[in-house]
């Protein structure tokens, strides 16, 4: 192997990859280190039987419909990523049901808006003025960053009228202040679980930007499943001349008067570079690459101030029957029992039965994803990885298992006659999502995106140590397969600045 790159790239997850696309299409000479025998890190896929799941994505937002693309699509299409994955719109945005409401959501905004109308005629105006506010709201969170970039004289509350009200609110006090019909309050939450804190705590303007993420362009799935996407990265990397290491993680990060000279690899190799991007989390790229004696004390106190994201339970299950058999025949579904949204994030630090989760079902929007007459689908529920590490190994299986018949116990209440047509269930915890990407806590957002630690407060894409980037969940703009291939740019771009 070569000893000498322009730049390193420490793991395959969707941040590492972009990363290490974007350096090498820009001409650079690039290694990708990745410690898993699989590339893609969650983005990845895995067999059990006759089935294949995805390990994560449930839905894409930036990529759109032909005549409609979005950002991210035409970052991959730069790439030479976009040709080689086939993209399928979905029908619906998603289906939300607890004990009194079942409303779907289409994937567009005038009839997102209109549907919500006509299922309460009486908040027609508050949804219509909510609406309309995220938009502008999403809208002046772009121009706040461009902003702070570029010229923060720029940065008035005339400029940004939306985000000088609003930006320092959570989703919900405003959605309180727009709605008082508690079932209306439901059907707008579910994307809590997409960004990792219930209403109560997550940031008004990411919850607008992830609306318009996913109204503004259609949103889509991966023919193949998300393992297709990091199979395409690989190519374009390899394409453009990028070297890639799987099974050899990198083990140190060596430093000369404060900056990056060389990665030590998992094979005591040792490689000269003056430029690492880190896909592996910040705060073991910190401890355990750089090693703490050599981060700033200030930094290390930011990175150790901030809380480890949340994880998941994921219960992967192949059906003997097609979805319409046991009534899932929308892709993405979020059941919240009783309205109670702040409990079910409550119970995430507990081992308690979930109080909602997301039930998908894979079959339903790409016929192809299981074999003919069956279903693919899983369910996903918060959970917080502290509990998890306090059970004896010698419980583990039983816990686990305990946790998914509640989970089943629980969708059989709008999915009917499930139980009956298992074929193979495989189980996922926190401690299952730590052990195949490495990420403390097996979060799968990074830190908790709480207003301290959202928008221009997240940690930067640019470390303390000269010549070291973050391409990840953990940094800006935050958790999520359009936003870790933001990073990816981000780190990319600085890095490439870095090396010029
Ligand atoms: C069940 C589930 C459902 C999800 N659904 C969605 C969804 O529908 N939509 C969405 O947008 N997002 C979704 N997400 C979130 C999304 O998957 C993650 O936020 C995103 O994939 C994280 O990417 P990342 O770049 O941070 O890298 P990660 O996926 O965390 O990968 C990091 C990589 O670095 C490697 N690594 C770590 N340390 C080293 C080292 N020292 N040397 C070499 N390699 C190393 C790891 O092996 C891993 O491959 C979901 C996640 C889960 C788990």
């Amino acid at each position: 192997m070569e000893k000498k790159f322009d730049a390193v790239v420490i793991g395959a997850g969707l941040g590492g990859m972009s990363a290490a696309t974007f350096l090498a299409r820009t001409g650079k000479k690039v290694l990708l280190l990745e410690r898993h025998h699989v590339p893609g890190g969650y983005a990845s896929s895995f067999r059990r039987g006759r089935f294949e799941f995805d390990a994560s994505l449930h839905v894409l937002s930036g990529i759109g419909v032909p005549g409609k693309r979005g950002r991210l699509f035409e970052y991959l299409d730069f790439l030479g990523v976009a040709s080689r994955v086939e993209f399928i719109p979905l029908n619906e945005l998603y289906r939300v049901i607890d004990d009194r409401i079942d409303v779907t959501i289409p994937p567009d905004w005038e009839e997102a808006i209109a549907t919500l109308a006509g299922r309460f005629p009486r908040e027609a105006d508050g949804i219509r003025d909510f609406f309309a506010l995220m938009k502008e709201l999403a809208r002046d969170l772009s121009g706040v960053f461009m902003a702070a970039k570029k010229r923060a004289a720029d940065l008035t509350p005339e400029s940004f009228p939306a985000f000088s009200r609003w930006g320092m609110k959570t989703y919900g006090e405003a959605r309180d202040h727009f709605f008082r019909d508690e079932d209306l309050k439901s059907a707008v939450s579910p994307f809590w679980s997409y960004l990792g804190l219930p209403p109560s705590k997550v940031p008004f303007h990411m919850m607008a930007s992830c609306w318009d993420a996913l109204l503004k362009q259609h949103p889509v799935h991966i023919r193949g499943r998300n393992q297709a996407l990091s199979s395409a990265f690989l190519e374009a990397f390899a394409e453009s001349g990028g070297e890639i290491r799987l099974g050899c993680g990198a083990r140190r990060i060596v430093l000369k008067d404060g900056a990056v000279r060389a990665v030590i690899t998992d094979e005591e190799e040792e490689v000269e570079t003056k430029v690492v991007v880190s896909n592996a989390s910040i705060p073991s790229t910190m401890s355990d690459l750089v090693g703490i004696g050599q981060v700033p004390e200030a930094y290390s106190r930011q990175v150790n101030s901030r809380q480890i994201g949340f994880s998941t339970v994921n219960v992967y299950a192949g059906l003997d029957c097609p979805p319409d058999a046991v009534g899932a025949t929308t892709h993405e579904n979020f059941i919240h029992f009783g309205n109670r949204i702040e409990e079910a994030w409550q119970t995430a630090f507990t081992l308690e039965p979930p109080k909602g989760m997301l039930f998908t079902s894979y079959t339903a929007s790409d016929p192809e994803f299981s074999p003919p007459g069956t279903a693919a689908i899983v369910m996903t529920a918060a959970s917080y990885a502290r509990p998890w590490y306090l059970v004896p190994p010698e419980r583990y299986v039983d816990e686990k298992n305990t946790f998914a018949a509640a989970m089943f116990d629980q969708a059989e209440q709008y999915f009917p006659g499930l139980r009956d047509h298992l074929e193979v269930v495989e189980v996922a915890t926190p401690l299952t999502n730590m052990r195949y990407t490495g990420n403390p806590g097996g979060t799968i957002y990074g830190f908790d995106q709480y207003l301290s630690d959202s928008g221009l407060f997240r940690l930067g894409n640019r470390s303390p140590v000269d010549g070291l980037y973050f391409a990840s969940a953990w940094t800006l703009p935050g958790g999520g397969y359009q936003t870790c291939m933001t990073s990816g740019f981000l780190a990319g771009s600085m890095a490439l600045k870095n090396l010029q």
